[in-house]
């Protein structure tokens, strides 16, 4: 699983940050830096809540 991050969407607010710190890290400019775009093994309903919980659907899982 892959993950999608839509930039025009996010306002870095970082909740995606909170339940997952070593995925996604907001940088200083406020901008979402991803550590990967691949759901780490064993992770993936940990990212999943993650995903679910960006209150501007800036997030996305997709297959492949
Ligand atoms: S929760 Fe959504 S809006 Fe907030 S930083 Fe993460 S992707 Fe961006």
């Amino acid at each position: 699983m892959k993950i999608l991050l839509d930039r025009g969407k996010c306002t870095g607010l970082g909740i995606c940050e909170s339940l997952s710190p070593d995925v996604f890290e907001v940088d200083d400019d406020g901008a979402l830096v991803l550590s990967t775009d691949v759901v780490p093994d064993g992770r993936l309903a940990e990212i999943r809540a993650a995903v679910t919980s960006c209150p501007t659907e800036a997030l996305r899982l997709t297959e492949d």
